[in-house]
């Protein structure tokens, strides 16, 4: 039986309950106090290498935004550095991975990468980590050359939102409807006059699926606007600032009609996850505590989900779909 103390709601969570395997998602959310919880937990930061290219360039723009608030300098040769940490966080793997497999529970250090591939014993393709070393290049650039940058640079950094470090995991939470706990992790964001502005770093293609999702996160976002800087929707600008190409600047709020969508879809997705668990009580910090069992959320074993899975390693339905007859 495993256990949750923080049934709350975000974005990648309804994405991985609506998209994912059931298994899969018990493994992220109940894993506590089940037997595999260490193994569940050290398997959690397994990735890939387009995730840690992401991971980089969000990074380095935190660095380029750190550095310009304390010093008023931009960062010398973003690009060339954010390619730097990305072959450094690549070269640790296998040794991470090593450590991982041989050491059941072993946690990995934090701001590590360990990759799924070298954990699993899949060969990491050298193309595709040339390819993320170009995305990496190209997102740096097009993020130090653009009106986005500038545009930024020339507010009073005061205005500014916190700065973030490598290994700062958290997000902002708010109660949604007074007792539901909602996640969002903003990118950056300042208060200028009465309008709120909230940028979200993308180094991937604005594909249309890319678009539609991207858009009730900025619906997501614009909900913490309003409810926790007390902002009316129509005060409240963001941008998906795709990286990928040069991009322009392009504020604009997010249209009542998708914000009440957004809302909808979080209480009738968070009210769909709750009617699996059972309500057991409440922690010391009045945290009210569900009881998951591991048999409803039944695996679904398909052969490429499978085989790019974090918790193959616990799941023998998984292993067998993983066990592709092109391998023999
Ligand atoms: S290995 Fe497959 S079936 Fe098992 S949790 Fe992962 S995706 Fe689901």
């Amino acid at each position: 039986m495993g256990f949750t103390s923080y049934l709350s709601w975000s974005y990648s969570r309804a994405k991985m309950y609506k998209e994912g395997c059931p298994r899969m998602f018990f493994f992220e959310y109940y894993k506590e106090g089940e037997d595999f919880e260490n193994d569940a937990r050290m398997l959690k930061s397994l990735t890939f290498p387009k995730m840690v290219a992401g991971t980089v360039v969000d990074w380095s723009i935190n660095q380029a935004i750190k550095t310009f608030k304390e010093s008023g300098e931009s960062m010398y040769d973003l690009p060339f550095r954010g390619v730097k940490t990305f072959r450094r966080l690549i070269e640790r793997s296998p040794e991470i991975c090593r450590g991982m497999r041989t050491d059941g529970g072993y946690q990995p250090p934090r701001e590590s990468q360990p990759l799924h591939g070298h954990f699993y014993g899949i060969p990491v393709d050298d193309g595709e980590l040339e390819g993320c070393e170009q995305r990496i290049s190209n997102a740096l650039f097009n993020f130090e050359s653009s009106e986005v940058w500038e545009n930024i640079k020339d507010v009073p950094t005061e205005k500014w939102s916190r700065t973030k470090t490598n290994s700062d995991i958290n997000a902002e939470k708010w109660h949604f409807k007074d007792d539901l706990l909602v996640w969002a992790s903003l990118d950056f964001w300042y208060r200028d006059e009465d309008r709120l502005y909230i940028f979200d770093w993308k180094s991937g293609m604005p594909t249309e699926k890319a678009k539609a999702d991207a858009l009730l996160q900025m619906a997501i976002y614009t909900l913490w606007g309003r409810d926790c800087q007390q902002l009316p929707v129509e005060k409240i600008s963001t941008q998906v600032v795709y990286l990928s190409e040069q991009p322009v600047w392009e504020p604009s709020f997010v249209p009542a009609a998708v914000v009440r969508i957004a809302e909808d879809t979080i209480i009738s997705q968070y009210e769909y996850e709750k009617r699996k668990l059972r309500w057991v009580g409440q922690d010391r910090r009045d945290n009210d505590i569900y009881e998951a069992n591991l048999e409803d959320f039944e695996p679904r074993p398909e052969l490429v989900r499978c085989l790019n899975c974090k918790y193959r390693i616990l799941c023998p339905p998984g292993q067998l779909a993983a066990q592709d007859p092109r391998n023999d």
